[in-house]
């Protein structure tokens, strides 16, 4: 098979056009093959849709407080001007996306790509052979196996409602399950969130699943804790009912969605003839090179099933062809202390060990330190949501190994944090670290 080009990349998300561009910076001769919209998930129904929704709803929430401060505002909101200003914005982006392959001669296949063999990769019609291909797949919503399941949408539907629904039942207990809670909450719709463990967000510190349900609660939503489904059907008026394995039913709701995980999108690709293996959560296994068990293959991003976020996907490639093509050998991604946003209302903004991890890990070495307070912005205002923070420390020198937050500007806050957790800040530094005054972040360097 001739080898045409240095690098093929299957997929244009996030972390296939980042490798893509980059190799191509370096002067290899790159192909892109994407079978749908580019961008992928994050530009097209993930990251950038979802953060439209999230600051209508933080509009939604600040006219309810103006009152407070003043103004005496109204605000009917149209769903239809909301969806038809994102997705022409998405469009846009599409565009962009497009011409940025160009200009960086990045050659893109439109078309589902599949392996011929394990340098061999088809697409529309075409056998194309590189040393080094990219599988950059990424992932889709997972579904449960219960009878009426394709009565329910995943994220992907929602994007899609050309209408606010009057009333939603959201299954899942993780980042999308929060987000759209709150968001359609906000937005003003009946949300009930169907949640089969007794907390939420359990993967991350246990005080910010707590602190969201008493936010979740509070803007009206109604968390059924240990709510495991069994079926959803259709009643005779159309709405929808989820009946629960304990024989609780929730709904009625005009839409179910399902928010519990998302699997490697690996369907179709002919991973067989290339010979890649998965691991036993059906991701595609690959070493802290992201190399998988065939040489020449790679993978990268949501298919490899490690930390699902478009930053990691977009780090990961770029590093992988700094390795292949830009002379840096030893060039790979560590995944430790990845800050992360969950965008409820108001966000999160969490970095490093939980509490319970730490605890886990050091024991007795663990020293945290807390503030719970109601945000000035608030002093104003009818609500009196509160901002929880949290910082966990490790060893004498109380070396900071958690930051997690709960509360207005966590999202903007975590990124300085997280570059002060990965160089190993004190405690000590944060103390001796001047404060901005009148903040929230400000109590991050003043806890005792
Ligand atoms: P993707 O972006 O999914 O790209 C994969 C691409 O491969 C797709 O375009 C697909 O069409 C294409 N493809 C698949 N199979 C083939 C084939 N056989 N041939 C050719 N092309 C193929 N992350 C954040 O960091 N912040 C957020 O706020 C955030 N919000 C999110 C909200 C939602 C609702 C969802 C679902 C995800 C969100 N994420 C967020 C996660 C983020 O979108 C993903 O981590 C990121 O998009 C992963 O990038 P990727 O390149 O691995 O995969
Ligand atoms: P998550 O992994 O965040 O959460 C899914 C949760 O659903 C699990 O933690 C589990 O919680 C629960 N669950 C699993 N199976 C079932 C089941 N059969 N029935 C009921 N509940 C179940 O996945 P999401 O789908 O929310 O999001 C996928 C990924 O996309 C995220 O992990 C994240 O990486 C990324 N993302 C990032 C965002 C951001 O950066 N802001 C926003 C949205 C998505 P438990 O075990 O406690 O029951």
């Amino acid at each position: 098979m001739a080898q045409d080009y240095d690098l093929i990349v299957i997929g244009g998300g996030s972390g296939g056009l980042a490798c893509a561009q980059r190799a191509a910076e370096y002067g290899a001769r790159v192909l892109l093959a994407e079978s749908g919209r580019l961008g992928g998930t994050c530009v097209n129904v993930g990251c950038v849709p979802k953060k439209v929704m999230w600051n209508a709803a933080e509009l939604a929430q600040a006219f309810g407080d103006s009152a407070g401060y003043g103004f005496q505002a109204s605000a009917p909101h149209d769903w239809k001007v909301l969806k038809a200003g994102r997705d022409a914005y998405v469009l846009r982006l599409n565009g962009i996306y497009e011409r940025n392959l160009a200009g960086r001669k990045v050659e893109l296949v439109r078309g589902t790509a599949r392996f011929a063999g394990p340098h061999t990769v088809e697409v529309d019609g075409r056998l194309l052979g590189a040393p080094h291909i990219v599988i950059a797949t990424g992932a889709r919503g997972v579904l449960p196996d219960i009878p009426g399941v394709e009565l329910g949408i995943t994220s992907d539907g929602f994007f899609e409602l050309a209408e606010r629904p009057e009333s939603v039942v959201v299954v899942g207990s993780g980042y999308i399950a929060v987000e759209l809670a709150g968001i359609l909450a906000s937005l003003g719709a009946r949300v009930q969130l169907c949640v089969r463990g007794k907390q939420l967000l359990r993967s991350f510190d246990d005080m910010l699943g707590a602190a969201c349900a008493v936010s979740l609660r509070d803007e009206g939503v109604e968390v059924c804790l240990e709510a495991s489904a069994a079926e959803l059907r259709q009643r005779p008026d159309r709405a929808l009912a989820l009946r629960l394995r304990d024989g609780r039913e929730l709904g009625p709701a005009a839409a179910v969605i399902w928010a519990i995980g998302r699997g490697a999108q690996v369907e179709g690709l002919g991973l067989e003839r290339a010979g890649v293996p998965l691991d036993p959560y059906g991701f595609v296994r690959v070493d802290d090179y992201q190399a998988t068990a065939v040489p020449g293959i790679y993978a990268i991003g949501d298919v490899t099933g490690r930390l699902q976020l478009t930053p990691v996907a977009i780090a990961a490639g770029r590093r992988l062809s700094d390795r292949l093509f830009g002379g840096q050998p030893e060039r790979h991604l560590d995944y430790q202390n990845v800050a992360t946003v969950i965008f409820t209302h108001p966000p999160i903004g969490t970095v490093g060990l939980s509490e319970r991890a730490a605890r886990d890990l050091y024991g007795d070495e663990v020293r945290t330190y807390g503030a719970a307070f109601v945000p000035m912005y608030h002093a104003l205002t009818q609500r009196k949501p509160r901002t929880q923070m949290k910082l966990v420390t490790l060893g004498p020198e109380q070396r900071v190994v958690g930051v997690h937050v709960f509360g207005d500007g966590a999202d903007e806050m975590m990124q300085g944090f997280a570059v002060a957790v990965r160089m190993g800040a004190t405690k000590r530094d944060l103390d001796d670290t001047v404060a901005i005054h009148p903040t929230s972040a400000e109590e991050l360097v003043t806890m005792r």
